[in-house]
């Protein structure tokens, strides 16, 4: 076909925003503390905004995307951009009012904080209610735009479209019972007429919306009302329409009967759009960019089927493209920059700026088509793979939960401890530091954390909670660090990707078959218990969120990586027990991270994750307690994997929920033990010991008492002492207040 000999056009639908060197980790956090003004945080932010556009600029994309950078959260930078921010986070200036909302200030909590799809990045929830007033602030959008335009770039403005943003929204607090954020889209399109028409105005061929929750399942009436704000929409502007995180599925025919101009497919995991496509009336003249280059994981593209499948597109519109099949935001910037990984994976990887020559190579029909080459064997480990050939079936306790909480360490009611990790102090980081570079011996590495467990020991002594924890000074990340002392992974120098804010983590990359060589933290453990009589937890971080928190293979199903990584933990859970730790934590923060986000997929997903838990903790005596620890209060479609992991206790996050999340629990029926968090880590404030009281209230109201822990939120390691110390001996005495009145 002749067409297929043209060039067409390449393009990217978001780049990462956080710097080649984490530069906005740095200023935001100075900014903060004060040790930057205003001033110097735009011109921060200006000189990371200049850097992504040399990047993009380098490439020699057609066009590029702008309006993607981001201060803290591009869901609330849409809040600002339709000025739909809560009165409770407005100050005078409009930085204070934009951290307020992202963070919290000594006047007010911060907005909610969730995970942005199946991913490990996290968004702050919008507050809409019916008396939210929209109103156009494009100037965020249009600074950025000019920026790339005074470059002589094709720049294409980026906002969170309007029915993502409500989807992802949450009823305000004085919304009325039935009411739904969707029901404002039909005045927020109008805003969005003005903000599209704004850019435009300015220049711009074609703005990008985004609509990610289109990707996953959505009711007829939502997208019905999707149709007609997209009609009224591609009205005022030409439009590019991206999903990203899978197939449209039935929102394809939506979009294209509403008359969207543009279409950005995920070819990675929603292939199926594209057969759909073909059955499908579509205009010939529609913008169809074919998302082949995996914005998601970090493997090299095989431009052989990516080929094939632009190929296939030319088929069907004038007017083909290739990109990303999301934005960059979640790969890291640049593997020039890792020296130290081994040469058979460094050749099959690929990072932002390796993408985007993907992308114009793919754009290029005479450009050299490889096909990617597969796993070398050496990457296959036959001891593992029998192993688990020959592991038995009843991958359960055995003992029900019932006789096993009779077994298990006595506590006093509602028993006080924390999630795992104290905070992570300069002192400790320079530690790692220095023996990362050589410069600190393994014996005086030891001993400095010794030591800090130790205080750590007597810290939580003095405090009077229960239960205590060694606090994870040894681990760099709570993934990282075992992936460091499994076979089958390699850690990056400089691979960070953005997880909230100025929140940044370096995901591992599995690579091959994984086993576990030495015991991991028996020994830390050990020692934390040597110091106390009351009862230690030993912390493990579970397979789902190892996971997760990786970049993992793409050469075999998720759940027989699982697997592996389930049984090498299993041999730490052993060695544990054996040294006689009578509580052992498993976490699993990521369970609903990975959780499909259609339903057809949700069973299957839900067998192999808790097949997974369960191969790595089922192996004890009903003696020993397995706790486990989600980082999220909204489990919908979770709910019931959560008891099939069968743990003795879970803690959750639920504080900014107010314990609405253990009315969920107790009707999905729940019976274990559980530890609804009743202090807000994400934030810097302080709370109350009446206000954690009146937590622990509901929670004893709404569920057994006998059943309920008494946590925080989540891990404390990104908290301060000055924050940590008041927060816990509040948290103690608010247990102690209600366990007087349990009577
Ligand atoms: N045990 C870990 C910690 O306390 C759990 C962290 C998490 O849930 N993300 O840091
Ligand atoms: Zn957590």
């Amino acid at each position: 076909m002749s067409t297929a000999k043209k060039t067409v056009h390449a393009t990217v639908l978001g780049y990462p925003r956080i710097g080649a060197n984490r530069e906005l980790k740095r200023a935001v956090e100075a900014h903060w503390s004060g040790r930057l003004d205003r001033a110097g945080l735009d011109a921060a932010a200006a000189e990371i905004r200049s850097q992504m556009l040399d990047d993009l600029a380098a490439a020699d994309l057609h066009s590029v995307p702008t309006g993607t950078f981001s201060l803290y959260d591009h869901v609330l930078d849409t809040t600002v951009a339709v000025d739909a921010i809560a009165d409770r986070h407005r100050r005078d200036d409009e930085t204070a009012t934009y951290f307020a909302a992202a963070r919290g200030d000594d006047r007010a909590v911060p907005l909610e904080m969730t995970k942005w799809f199946d991913t490990n990045y996290h968004y702050l929830v919008p507050e809409i209610g019916p008396r939210t007033r929209f109103r156009a602030r494009p100037e965020k959008a249009l600074g950025e735009f000019d920026e790339a335009r005074e470059r002589g770039l094709e720049a294409r403005p980026v906002l969170l479209g309007p029915v993502s943003f409500l989807l992802l929204a949450k009823p305000a607090a004085d919304a009325p019972a039935g009411f739904a954020p969707l029901d404002r889209l039909g005045e927020l399109v109008e805003v969005y007429v003005e903000l599209v028409g704004a850019l435009t105005e300015a220049g711009a061929e074609r703005v990008q919306l985004d609509e990610p929750a289109l990707c996953a399942d959505r009711s007829r009436e939502e997208l019905d009302a999707a149709g007609s704000a997209y009609e009224r929409l591609s009205e005022a502007a030409e439009l590019l329409v991206t999903g990203g995180y899978g197939p449209f599925g039935e929102a394809l025919p939506v979009l294209l009967e509403a008359g969207v101009q543009g279409l950005a497919l995920d070819l990675v995991r929603g292939r199926a759009d594209l057969e759909a496509l073909e059955s499908l009336d579509v205009s010939r003249e529609t913008f169809i960019l074919a998302g082949a280059v995996d914005g998601r994981n970090i493997w090299r593209t095989d431009l052989l089927s990516a080929a094939a499948d632009l190929e296939r597109l030319h088929r069907l519109t004038h007017r083909p493209g290739v990109s990303t099949s999301c934005s960059l935001l979640h790969v890291p910037v640049d593997l020039d920059a890792e020296h130290d990984l081994p040469k058979s994976l460094t050749e099959r990887l690929a990072f932002a700026r390796q993408k985007l020559r993907e992308v114009v190579s793919l754009s290029r029909p005479d450009a050299p088509r490889l096909q990617r080459p597969t796993a070398p064997t050496e990457w296959r480990d036959r001891t593992v793979r029998s192993r688990l050939a020959a592991l038995p079936d009843g991958t359960d306790r055995r003992v029900p939960y019932g006789r096993r909480a009779a077994a298990q360490p006595e506590l006093p009611p509602l028993p006080t401890t924390t999630i795992g990790s104290f905070p992570q102090t300069t002192e400790l980081r320079k530690a790692r530091a220095a023996r990362r570079r050589g410069l600190m011996i393994e014996a005086d590495y030891n001993a400095r954390m010794r030591s800090e467990i130790a205080e750590v020991i007597a810290e939580q002594e003095k405090l009077g909670l229960d239960v205590l924890v060694h606090g994870e000074p040894e681990r760099n990340d709570m993934v990282q660090y075992f992936a460091e002392q499994l076979t089958g992974f390699a850690v990056t120098a400089a691979g960070w990707v953005q997880s909230y804010g100025s929140r940044c983590v370096r995901p591992p990359i599995l690579y091959s078959d994984v086993a576990r060589p030495e015991p991991m933290t028996v020994e830390w453990i050990s020692y934390a218990r040597s110091l106390t009589s009351k009862p230690v937890k030993g912390m493990l971080t579970g397979p789902v969120t190892i996971l997760a928190w990786s970049f993992v293979r793409d050469d075999q199903p998720l759940a027989d990586t699982a697997d592996q990584v389930a049984l090498a933990l299993r041999d730490e859970v052993a060695d544990l027990e054996r040294a006689g730790t009578p509580i052992i934590q498993v976490d699993e923060p990521a369970l609903r991270e990975l959780l499909p986000l259609r339903a057809a997929g949700r069973e299957r997903y839900r067998e192999w994750a808790t097949r997974a838990f369960r191969i790595a903790t089922s192996g004890v005596r009903p003696e020993t307690a397995i706790h486990t620890h989600l980082c999220y209060s909204e489990f919908g479609d979770v709910i019931d994997a959560i008891g099939d992991l069968d743990a003795d206790v879970t803690s959750i996050e639920a504080s900014r929920s107010k314990m609405e999340v253990l009315a969920d629990l107790d009707r999905a029926d729940y019976r274990r033990g559980i530890g609804p968090g009743v202090w807000d880590i994400h934030s810097p404030r302080v709370p109350s010991a009446e206000e954690m009281a009146a937590s622990l209230r509901l929670a004893v109201r709404a569920v057994d008492p006998r059943r309920v822990w008494v946590n925080p939120d989540c891990g404390l390691k990104t908290r301060r002492y000055e924050e940590v110390r008041p927060s816990l001996a509040n948290m103690v005495e608010a247990a102690r207040t209600v366990r007087g009145e349990l009577g």
